[in-house]
């Protein structure tokens, strides 16, 4: 594993453009589950059942109450972790340009990171069904379900459910950002989502190193991706930068002096 944090921290050194595409592993270590795997919210219930748009809106009270309220509880306690701060340390570096994030926490902004693409929207904001009136999540009233707006229409979250189209703009921007990186990083994603999961095709189609970060193997692994480091998303950004800052201390000729 050593050997493949080096490999990491040298193929971040030489890039130039970076671009990290992440999903909702990365967020894990600041408290919120993901949708799959171990502990995910998919254990306990059905997507197809509560995240998407027709089951929301056949019965919105229902997908508040079993999704959305628990959701919101869990976003107002995060904070940024580990990995969040390592994106924004590698962005700092002059390295890392844009992030393409399908999580919709806020924790790449709230971290300090400057160009993040939200791929499925965000949780910071609800929008009225009927009038289109927007009002912050930390802000609404939640004593009645499903919250409503003062026109008496029903508030949702700004972000994309299953079988709702993806922004366009956000779309074509991260379709840019993939070919035009290159290296892309690619953190705490199952790669099970489309087109999400299509960007690290994008990039190594366009020349790019594509690096996983993940707890377990994906369908990226062993094929689009060069190589995999399998970890928490948070110790493995510590372990590459650790092994950012040997090299660069080491300086330019480390491999002669070893
Ligand atoms: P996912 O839930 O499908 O998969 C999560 C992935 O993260 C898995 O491959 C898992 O192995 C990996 N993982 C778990 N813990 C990890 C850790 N500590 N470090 C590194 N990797 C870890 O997530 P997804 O692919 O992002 O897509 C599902 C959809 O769910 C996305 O659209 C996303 O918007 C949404 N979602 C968002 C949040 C959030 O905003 N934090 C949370 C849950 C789901
Ligand atoms: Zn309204």
């Amino acid at each position: 594993m050593q050997d493949l944090y080096r490999r990491a921290a040298r193929d971040i050194a030489g890039a130039r453009h970076i671009v990290a595409l992440t999903g909702a592993g990365i967020s894990v270590e600041s408290g919120i589950p993901p949708f799959r795997g171990p502990g995910g919210i998919w254990e306990k219930l059905d997507p197809m059942e509560y995240a998407h748009i027709d089951a929301f809106m056949r019965d919105p009270a229902r997908v508040w109450r079993a999704l959305i309220a628990d959701m919101k509880a869990v976003l107002d306690r995060a904070r940024p972790n580990d990995a969040h701060k390592g994106l924004v340390r590698l962005e700092q570096m002059g390295k890392l340009k844009t992030i393409i994030t399908q999580n919709v926490d806020g924790l790449h902004q709230a971290a300090g990171s400057s160009d993040v693409i939200e791929f499925h929207g965000n949780f910071a904001w609800q929008r009225c069904l009927a009038c289109g009136q927007r009002v912050a999540t930390a802000e609404l009233d939640m004593a009645e379900m499903p919250p409503r707006c003062a026109c008496g229409g029903i508030f949702r979250p700004e972000c994309v459910f299953f079988g709702e189209m993806i922004a366009p703009v956000n779309l074509s921007r991260s379709q840019n950002a993939a070919a035009q990186c290159d290296l892309m990083l690619v953190v705490g994603t199952s790669a099970m989502v489309q087109p999400a999961a299509l960007m690290p095709a994008i990039a190594r189609q366009a020349g790019a190193t594509v690096i996983e970060i993940n707890f377990e193997p994906t369908p990226l692994t062993g094929q689009v991706a060069h190589y995999s480091l399998l970890g928490k998303a948070g110790e493995t950004f510590n372990a590459i930068l650790a092994e950012l800052a040997a090299e660069s201390e080491a300086g330019p000729h480390a491999e002669d002096i070893r």
